[in-house]
């Protein structure tokens, strides 16, 4: 019997479906001494978030197949480790989903009817029917910023009670909300137009306060606003302000930016509602937490192919090894790609060129994938689900190779989006990726870091005038190239700057005369 090591508390019924399968021992709170003692001879792991498997532990592990992580993140795994030595490592990313969702629609419906205040008022022996009177979610307006996993599934469950639903996320091409009912705008509009607003997005510097004071402001006298995701993504005192003032109706939080909160002047308002971060904390959700990876313990210990794998130890090492830089170098373009075009993408290209024209270039599409990707998804994103994933999001993918390229071995992706296009070349030097083309703009720089990427017109003093404005905030250029087509016409400064620059700079960057964007990138 295969050998099981359970390290965190998990589901009662997934530990008998492991025990129908192998020899169980349940060691929880081990010191890294003692796991590395335990794992010797095992078979199989199971794990939450209190184990950490470090390189050195898995390392000692000889006849390991597999780790599973029950729930979403594997940041507690070396992920590098366990591929080397072919352990396959799985997750469950969907478990709490419908949880949330339906806490979502939970704290709608409580909001609307104000359930909370009237079973208080109750209880204080009050008999008050005039100061709860409620609205209906029937026929009214549901915006959904975020339409991922769960903000799909609220979707779902918001038609049931007739609701019109927009929703706000730059990554969905329209035609898939369209499928979903859901008519797609800006995070403004959705706003204006919204009488209960919900938040599905991950924290992302780019996600932080995105419901701040001039959201607000657009909102109806009547708006109920909804948060789920994480506590950052509302600016709480401009939420304060507009709720003390009733300029909207109500609030239900299940998140803060301080967690606990403390002396959260919000919690003083009687038109707020909220719960201690519950939205995972269902039977259902622990239980599928540890019964999905369990069944996917068992299937991996019989041979079987599983359904949420993380790694991809199944490629042969010498491979994977000449391709690793490769895949390094496509994740990167991906990465600086999907934000300099900020928006969903409906059709890469992606041309090998030179020796890298013969190889298998699978998995560097794969790579390419999961790094336009993985900047706006939460979790889960891999070299196995990327392709999925993209196909979900209706991004057409086109391949195609060029013996002869002036960068010896390189990578030309194309990324189009509805109005807008970006391409990028890639190669290596020394082993490590360097771009060498952006929209056609000769470049030679390492994608890493702190990116400004500056479209301008090609005139004297461009470089002195953006040095100086970034010079006034306090950013550090620590190198800086430009690239033009022809004396006087378009051209692109490329900066490597030692911090993000604040958004505020970047707009005053834009308003420079002959300066026509800015975008900046973190690598
Ligand atoms: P997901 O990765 O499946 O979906 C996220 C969606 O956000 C994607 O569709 C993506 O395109 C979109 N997005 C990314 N950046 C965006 C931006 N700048 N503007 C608009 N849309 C953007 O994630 P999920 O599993 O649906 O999780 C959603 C949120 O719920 C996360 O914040 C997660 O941390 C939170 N969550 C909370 C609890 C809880 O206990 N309350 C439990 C699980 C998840």
């Amino acid at each position: 019997m295969p050998k099981i090591l359970i390290t965190d508390a998990i589901h009662e019924d997934a530990v008998e479906i492991l025990k129908n399968v192998g020899d169980v021992e349940i060691a929880t709170g081990l010191t890294p001494e003692e796991l590395k003692e335990k794992i010797k001879d095992a078979d199989a792991i199971v794990i939450r978030s209190g184990t950490k498997l470090t390189k050195e532990i898995i390392d000692v592990a000889k006849k390991l197949k597999v780790i599973a992580r029950a729930g979403v993140g594997v940041d507690n795994v070396d992920l590098q480790a366990a591929t080397e030595k072919g352990i396959i490592v799985v997750n469950s990313p969907d478990a709490s989903s419908v949880s949330v969702a339906e806490l979502t629609i939970g704290f709608m419906l409580s909001a609307a009817r104000n359930i909370p205040q009237a079973t208080a008022s109750l209880k204080r022996g009050e008999w008050d029917r005039k100061s709860f009177k409620g609205v209906e979610l029937y026929s009214k307006t549901l915006g959904i910023i975020g339409l991922g996993r769960i903000g799909q599934q609220v979707a779902k469950r918001a038609k049931a009670f007739g609701m019109n639903i927009v929703g706000y996320d730059p990554y969905i091409p329209v035609e898939v909300a369209k499928n979903m009912g859901i008519k797609l705008m800006d995070v403004n509009e959705l706003c204006k137009v919204s009488d209960f607003i919900t938040l599905h997005v991950p924290l992302t510097p780019k996600t932080k306060h995105i419901i701040g004071k001039e959201q607000i402001s657009l909102m109806k006298k009547n708006a109920i606003i909804v948060n789920c995701a994480r506590g950052g993504l509302i600016d709480e005192n401009a939420l304060y302000e507009a709720l003390k003032d009733k300029k909207i109706r109500s609030a239900a939080l299940d998140v803060f930016e301080q967690e606990p909160p403390k002396n959260n002047p919000l919690l003083t308002l009687n038109n707020v509602i909220g719960t201690p971060h519950q939205g995972a904390s269902t039977v259902e959700a622990q239980k599928s937490a540890g019964t999905i990876v369990a069944e996917q313990v068992v299937k991996i210990l019989n041979g079987e192919p599983a359904e949420n794998v993380v790694n991809l130890p199944m490629l042969p090492m010498e491979k994977m090894s000449k391709l690793k830089p490769y895949m390094a170098l496509s994740e990167k373009i991906g990465n600086m790609i999907i934000q300099l075009l900020d928006k969903s993408i409906e059709k890469v290209e992606l041309t090998y060129m030179g020796e890298l024209a013969k190889e298998d270039t699978e998995m560097v599409k794969r790579s390419f994938l999961m790094g336009i990707l993985s900047p706006i998804l939460l979790a889960g994103v891999n070299l196995i689900n990327a392709p999925t994933i993209a196909k979900n999001r209706n991004i057409k993918i086109v391949e195609g190779t060029i013996s002869e390229s002036e960068y010896g071995n390189a990578i030309k992706i194309v990324a189009k989006g509805k109005t807008e296009e970006i391409s990028i070349v890639g190669s290596l030097v020394d082993g490590n990726p360097v771009l060498r083309e952006i929209n056609g703009y000769k470049v030679d720089i390492k994608p890493e870091g702190i990116i400004c990427v500056i479209k301008h017109i090609d005139r004297p003093g461009m470089v002195g005038k953006v040095g100086l404005l970034l010079g006034d905030y306090g950013v550090n250029i620590a190198g800086m190239q430009v690239g033009r087509k022809e004396p006087g016409g378009e051209s692109i400064m490329v900066l490597n700057v030692d911090h993000m620059i604040p958004d505020e700079v970047i707009e005053k960057l834009k308003k420079l005369e002959n300066i026509k964007d800015a975008k900046i990138i973190d690598l």
